[in-house]
């Protein structure tokens, strides 16, 4: 190190005079201890910019003073915060997947405090925790029986460990998958204490192929839904109808993870077909297993109908205990699944996103271009893009939808920006533009869009 950086890193201001100047200004006050660590942290980083930018000068305390104000101001802040979702995907794990229906977010509200989550108010007694949301999967499903657990993963170990620990599960080698963050069907099944027995191969498997497959210590036949891939082309499978004639007669159970949970007929919100719960149980599986925050709109929840057969040992089971929801949730849930049954399909954001016609989109983009336009520094223009539903779910199947394009000289530092804010706001860069896709973006998202963006573009040109 050359003398002259030893001699500013010996200039650097001591971390109490960085402290004490803060407490000195009309910056807002933070508890000592964060005070403290804040500006330690911003005379390091200070000092690491001194060693690796030999002849540049030491900071005054009052060039540090704004960076240790920023810094306790945005460490005082929530981590988890408002996003909005600009990025064409519905459904989007990074962003907490399904956004609620304000009913349930009343619902929440709601039972945040005392509520009778245990406690049946006809006869004073205990009650059962799933009690509102079990009769809805029922009437909904038309499945017999139902419970609920934390998410859909969940509800694998749960029904794999209590209804085939220490048998045999058959998968056909076309559905050996893995779902995402870890969780692959194989692991699932070991986990349950149960041994995978893989029949068929990638692309085409029959159901003489399960029928081979079957000894005394078969247990479950399992069916795992295609839910973030295709297999196009020369395929072939067995289908719920037969693999469930099949398990009646070798007495086993057909279990179907569906992932996506769509309860809605997805041609009626004028998409491609998707699986329903409801065609799977009418078709004979035994157990059927989703998601309580894809198709079906409502909390993260792993829900899980059928037959009492294969519903009750589950209830009984002593890792239901692990796996149970929150009060905060079945709450959600419950209301959730209230909207699908009255018909109010519109009110649950994942549905009316994914039903939106070109027109919404359209319109929605020249709300936001109006607001914007020649208030920002950039060209704004809309254009087609393709969304997403997301979250695993109709995978291969493009939305047609619509972006607001801002042509700025850096859409990397912009988006990088967007986020930074507060709520962030998550768009993507591509061919050198910053696009809000409309797909996801709720009108009520529309005024703190244009103020975000307002704020993060680069100002408009001064007319000199
Ligand atoms: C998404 C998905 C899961 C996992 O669901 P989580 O609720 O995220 O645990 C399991 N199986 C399939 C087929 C899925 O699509």
């Amino acid at each position: 190190m050359d003398g002259d950086t030893t001699n500013q890193l010996r200039r650097l201001p001591k971390v109490q005079s960085l402290v004490d100047a803060l407490t000195a200004s009309a910056h807002p006050q933070h508890p000592p201890a964060a005070t403290l660590g804040a500006a330690r942290h911003v005379i390091d980083a200070a000092r690491a910019h001194l060693q690796h930018h030999p002849g540049t000068t030491a900071p005054t305390v009052e060039a540090l003073l704004p960076k240790l104000a920023a810094r306790l101001e945005a460490a005082a802040r929530p981590v988890l915060r408002r996003v909005v979702n600009a990025t064409g995907i519905v459904i989007h794990t990074n962003l907490g997947r399904a956004p609620l229906a304000p009913a349930a977010i009343e619902a929440i509200i709601a039972a945040a405090g005392p509520c009778n989550l245990e406690l049946d108010l006809l006869t004073g007694k205990r009650g059962s925790r799933t009690q509102g949301v079990e009769p809805l999967l029922v009437q909904l499903t038309g499945a017999p029986a139902a419970v609920a657990v934390n998410n859909c993963a969940a509800a694998m170990l749960l029904a794999l460990s209590a209804l085939a620990s220490g048998g045999e599960v058959i998968v056909s080698r076309g559905e050996l998958v893995e779902i995402g963050g870890g969780f692959r069907i194989p692991d699932i099944i070991q986990q349950g204490g149960a041994r995978l027995v893989e029949v068929g191969t990638t692309n085409r498997t029959r159901l003489a192929d399960y029928e081979r497959a079957i000894t005394p210590e078969t247990r479950i036949l399992l069916k795992v839904h295609q839910s973030n891939f295709a297999i196009v082309g020369f395929t072939e499978e067995a289908g719920i109808a037969e693999l469930s004639q099949l398990a009646r007669t070798r007495g086993l159970l057909l279990v179907h993870d569906l992932g996506s949970g769509a309860v809605t007929d997805m041609t009626a919100l004028g998409r491609r077909p998707e699986e329903t719960v409801q065609q799977s149980v009418a078709a004979g599986s035994d157990l059927v297993v989703f998601s309580g925050d894809k198709l079906l709109g409502g909390p993260q929840s792993g829900l899980l109908v059928g037959t009492p057969t294969a519903v009750d040992p589950l209830r009984r089971f002593p890792l239901m205990r692990a796996l149970r929801l929150d009060k905060l949730v079945l709450a959600a849930l419950e209301a959730t699944l209230r909207l699908h049954r009255d018909g109010g399909h519109d009110q649950i954001p994942v549905l009316h996103a994914i039903a939106q016609s070109p027109a919404e989109l359209q319109s929605r983009a020249n709300h936001l271009i109006d607001a914007l336009t020649s208030r920002v520094g950039a060209a704004i223009t809309s254009t087609p893009t393709q969304g997403y539903s997301g979250g695993g779910s109709t995978p291969n199947q493009p939305i047609p939808s619509i972006a607001v394009a801002l042509a700025v000289p850096h859409p990397e530092t912009l988006a990088a920006t967007l986020r930074a804010g507060y709520p962030a706001v998550v768009a993507r860069v591509a061919d050198g533009r910053l696009l809000l896709d409309m797909l996801a973006i709720a009108d009520t998202d529309l005024p703190v869009l244009i103020e975000a963006v307002r704020v993060a573009c680069p100002p408009v040109p001064s007319q000199a």
